[in-house]
């Protein structure tokens, strides 16, 4: 009996701030939150030490009376919130009541403020009160100016737990400094300014516009290259600034999001940012810079759902995810710089005639195997319009004679159609390294990517035939093959078996723990239905834990589908192939790129050899 009492409320609000300060910088966003709340113009911050002996936040915000003073300093105590209704519609970055009565049971923490107009719009009285590690005092008649100060003073000195987690002064005063320059990202009409040991750090006046801003975290250079984005889904509200795919960095610091001014971590929009890009930054990790500024009426989101409030949970997060990788997406496509097309249509059709009768590929290795060349023939024959392929020459065939027997197959490409007529300016020469086709043109000698082109012509051919006829073409089995997933891979599969059938799969149940395989994507390079089905699990998994929508994952999917389908490095391909493929490639928008943004050709004009021979004089 008695065993369970009520906690002490200093242990509480010890218990609290553990969940609520974190860290110097921490208090930084609280304080300044407050200041925003209050309606401040200008706020200056003053820290010594990261924040770690002295941590000051001054406002010049509607400020408080002396009754307010009195309860500043008590948990659960707010101005921002009345009723649980009111929690549905928090306009505030502040609601919780929480923020100085747990920050005063961990520091000594000073209160100055005066009433911004007072009674007779004149100056109000000011007031002090001071919260020393949880002993709130009384309040005080005090000098001050309209607004308010905060002065935190040696924080977690009685919570050693909480200080052996700090890093050094200057680790904690960048984090600080990160915290004021993403509140003056967001609010560029307030003054902001930060101070450090004395030195300036920051110095942004009110006004100053969002570019400005931004020019103040990052490189000028990079900060004029950003692009202004802005749309609506009818609810949620996007700005954003992001860079063209050529400023990118090794990290991830400036992919930034904020909601409602707040500076968020969003998985959900951190996502579509990464799709936006996609297949336009470079290999290799590349980030972009992308800053997102996002607005949502209170029933849209919630921000209930951490203690410092830097996560939310979006009401309907595929929205969110389609809003920002589409508005991002065009902004991103609109701004890429036109690529010269090498290759026209009609100029690929007179390369196919001109070449069949000109020119051999070849010999081929005998590692060279059928599968690439009738994933290419599959990519032709459901392709639309298509230039008439050449047939191959006698001396190709002659050269396939000498190599593997497996070539009759694709020799005898059955779509090759006849007519020929010469081709002017572009010849291919050859297949270097087993990789790269090289080709002369009028003034220059152009080397491709056969698989990074290849890849892209499949991306895109995916997602032309996703859009107009709502999913891609199965390839039936005879023989239906028979995986096992086990029970709850199964299980997840035949749930999303409408989804895999716009993909091209044909699944059905097959006792408990497998599936039956009817049909494949007829796009899939070497139908390898069990690995196959296995990365579009692993794809699913992911995309649970990062609640994407149907549309990213479709778009993981497509991107997927068309590097397996890809013919790859060392595959050999035979002339008319090669003419296909640059036919195909030659329709496309990002031609010049494959889906990971790996360049698919490489152009040496003659001007630059001639330079390089020392032919100039
Ligand atoms: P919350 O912001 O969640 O309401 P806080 O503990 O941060 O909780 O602040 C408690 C209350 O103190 C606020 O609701 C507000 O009325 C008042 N307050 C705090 N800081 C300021 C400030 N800089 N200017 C005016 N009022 C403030
Ligand atoms: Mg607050």
């Amino acid at each position: 009996m008695g065993r369970i009492h009520v906690l002490d409320p200093h242990v509480v609000n010890q218990i609290a701030a553990g969940e609520v300060v974190e860290r110097p910088a921490s208090v930084a966003r609280e304080l300044i939150d407050n200041a925003l709340d209050a309606g401040a113009r200008r706020i200056d911050v003053d820290v010594a030490d990261g924040g770690l002996t002295r941590l000051e936040v001054a406002d010049d915000g509607y400020g408080m009376d002396a009754a307010d003073l009195a309860r500043v300093f008590l948990p659960h105590a707010t101005s921002k919130i009345r009723t649980p209704d009111d929690l549905l519609h928090i306009g505030t970055l502040g609601f919780r009541g929480e923020a100085l009565a747990s920050v005063g049971a961990v520091a000594r923490v000073t209160v100055t403020s005066a009433e911004r107009g007072g009674p007779d719009g004149g100056v109000a009285p000011g007031h002090r009160v001071v919260d020393a590690f949880g002993d709130i005092g009384p309040v005080e008649p005090a000098a001050s100016s309209p607004g308010t100060v905060v002065l935190v003073e040696e924080l977690f000195r009685h919570v050693p737990a909480r200080r052996k987690f700090l890093r050094t002064p200057a680790t904690e005063l960048g984090h600080v400094r990160d915290v004021v320059h993403r509140f003056a990202a967001a609010f560029p009409d307030v003054g902001f300014r930060l101070r450090a040991d004395g030195r300036t750090l920051l110095e942004a006046p009110a006004g100053e516009g969002r570019r400005a801003r931004l020019a103040r975290q990052i490189d000028d250079d990079v900060a004029k290259a950003l692009l202004e984005v802005r749309d609506d889904d009818g609810l949620v509200r996007l700005e954003a600034w992001i860079g063209p795919p050529s400023t990118t960095r090794r990290d991830g610091r400036y992919e930034l999001t904020w909601l409602g001014g707040r500076h968020v971590r969003d998985r959900t929009v951190a996502h579509a940012v990464r799709e936006a890009y996609r297949d336009l930054l470079p290999p290799g990790g590349a980030r972009p810079v992308a800053f997102v500024f996002l607005d949502a009426p209170a029933d849209a989101v919630d921000v209930n759902v951490h203690p410092q409030k830097s996560e939310v949970r979006w009401r309907d997060a595929g929205a969110v995810h389609r809003l920002v990788r589409r508005a991002l997406r065009r902004a991103l496509e609109q701004a890429q710089p036109g690529v010269p097309v090498t290759f026209t249509a009609e100029r690929a059709a007179r390369v196919a005639e001109h070449v069949a009768s000109s020119f051999v590929f070849g010999p081929r290795s005998p590692a060279y195997t059928a599968s690439a060349p009738s994933a290419l023939r599959r990519g032709l024959s459901d392709a639309t319009p298509l230039p008439p392929l050449a047939p191959p020459s006698a001396e190709t065939q002659d050269a396939d004679a000498t190599g593997a027997a497996c070539d009759h197959e694709h020799v005898a490409t059955p779509e090759a159609p006849a007519g020929v007529t010469p081709v002017e300016g572009l010849r291919p020469l050859g297949q270097a390294l087993g990789t790269y086709l090289v080709l002369e043109a009028d003034d220059a000698i152009v080397l491709v990517d056969q698989h990074a082109l290849h890849e892209r012509v499949l991306f895109d051919r995916i997602n032309t035939r996703l859009r107009e006829k709502g999913g891609l073409e199965v390839q039936r089995l005879l023989v239906p093959k028979v995986v096992h997933p086990g029970p709850a891979g199964a299980a997840r599969l035949l749930d999303e078996a409408e989804w895999l059938a716009t993909l091209g799969w044909d699944i059905g149940p097959f006792g408990d723990d497998a599936i039956a395989v009817h049909g494949v994507p007829a796009v899939l390079k070497r139908p390898d239905p069990e690995a196959a089905l296995a990365e579009v699990l692993e794809l699913l998994e992911a995309g649970r834990k990062e609640g994407l929508d149907r549309a990213a994952l479709l778009s993981e999917a497509v991107d997927r589908l068309a590097c397996r389908s890809a013919v790859m490095a060392g595959d050999r391909l035979a002339p008319e192939e090669v003419l296909a493929l640059l036919a195909q490639a030659e329709a496309l928008d990002h031609a010049h790129s494959c889906p990971h943004g790996r360049p698919t050709r490489l152009t040496l004009k003659r001007p630059d050899l001639e330079r390089w021979f020392h032919r100039t004089v």
